[in-house]
């Protein structure tokens, strides 16, 4: 595969402080020891639970956090070893698309200075030229040049969305983070921004990394998905494979746990018992062991190696290493 972003042993533990000394107790390990790569062109999806480190992995790789260890490469040069000169060239083909639109937005600038700012900063328009690729972009977004002058309160949160995604391609990026774009809208709006999404993808040579703890959402986007649990990647595989022969019982459960009204799709639900764990205290062996419903003895000791099922689908699973 032609990598634009490669992702190697990536690691981000958060200290966690205490006493009155504020010394460092004990680490969250948010992220650890995970590789991946996106494609020229190709959206991943990354899916998981809240807390398994989805988020923290997205602003790595766009170097909005400094990582614990690993690389990650973008256009093949590692974003971490960038003197603060070159990480600003960069900038403007590395994006990200927020959550929630509201509190992303500055809510005392206008559309137009929330749009057009970045071009100016990294001398992409002046302000000559400013007013029309602002409206060009609003445009491609779907949303109207003539509320260019209003504030984000007077737009709904599909349109503040829209608003979103329009500075995230002032800049004509190459890779875009989509951190959970659509999960707080509804769910009408939420088919329209995905569309948004596709289109824009169809378009423009845009590599996405597109967060969802939503397999369903995911599965419209990308080409591949990652599956995370608990800091580690569990599986990965070109998305139609992974929907149709899932390996790992967390991605067994995740696809069993998205309502379906075809009752073909209906699968047999598997209830995960209880939250994922604490990364701080993650479980001895596989991670995932306290709640599978497959669990083997060994899987309380030992971590399971990476294997290749098939071209493209790997799994981290001792089910795989130790067939029954
Ligand atoms: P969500 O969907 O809820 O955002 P996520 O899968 O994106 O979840 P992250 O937000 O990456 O997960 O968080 C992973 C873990 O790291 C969580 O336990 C979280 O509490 C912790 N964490 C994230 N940021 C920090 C931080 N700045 N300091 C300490 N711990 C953090």
């Amino acid at each position: 595969m032609n990598a634009i972003v490669k992702i190697e042993s990536l690691k981000k533990y958060f200290p966690v402080t205490g006493g009155v000394m504020g010394k460092t107790v004990n680490q969250v390990k948010a992220v650890d020891d995970v590789s991946l790569e996106i494609g020229m062109g190709e959206t991943l999806g990354l899916v998981g639970e809240s807390g398994c480190g989805k988020t923290t992995v997205g602003r790595l790789s766009i170097r909005l956090l400094e990582p614990t260890g690993g690389k990650i490469y973008f256009e093949g040069q590692n974003i971490f070893d960038l003197n603060s000169a070159e990480l600003t060239r960069l900038r403007p083909k590395m994006q990200i698309i927020f959550q929630d639109p509201y509190s992303s937005l500055n809510p005392r600038f206008t559309v137009e200075r929330i749009i057009g700012e970045a071009l100016l900063i990294h001398k992409m328009a002046d302000r000559k030229t400013l007013k029309q690729k602002v409206e060009a972009i609003m445009e491609k977004v779907g949303l109207s040049p003539k509320y260019a002058r209003r504030y984000p309160h007077e737009f709904s949160g599909g349109q503040r969305q829209r608003i979103g995604i329009a500075r995230a391609l002032a800049l004509n990026p190459k890779y875009i983070v989509c951190d959970e774009p659509v999960s707080a809208l509804d769910v009408s709006i939420q088919a329209q921004i995905i569309n948004l999404l596709q289109t824009l993808q169809e378009e423009g040579d845009i590599s996405m990394l597109f967060i969802s703890h939503d397999l369903n959402v995911v599965k419209h986007l990308s080409q591949r998905t990652a599956v995370m649990y608990l800091g580690k990647i569990v599986e990965t595989a070109p998305t139609d494979v992974l929907n149709r022969e899932a390996a790992h019982p967390y991605t067994q459960a995740l696809l069993a746990s998205k309502p379906s009204l075809n009752p073909k799709e209906r699968k047999q639900r598997i209830i995960l018992g209880g939250d994922v764990p604490s990364p701080m205290n993650p479980p001895s062996g596989c991670h995932f062991h306290p709640r599978c419903p497959k669990v083997m003895d060994h899987c309380k000791t030992e971590a399971p190696r990476t294997l290749q099922l098939s071209p493209g689908h790997t799994v981290d699973c001792h089910l795989y290493n130790d067939p029954a």
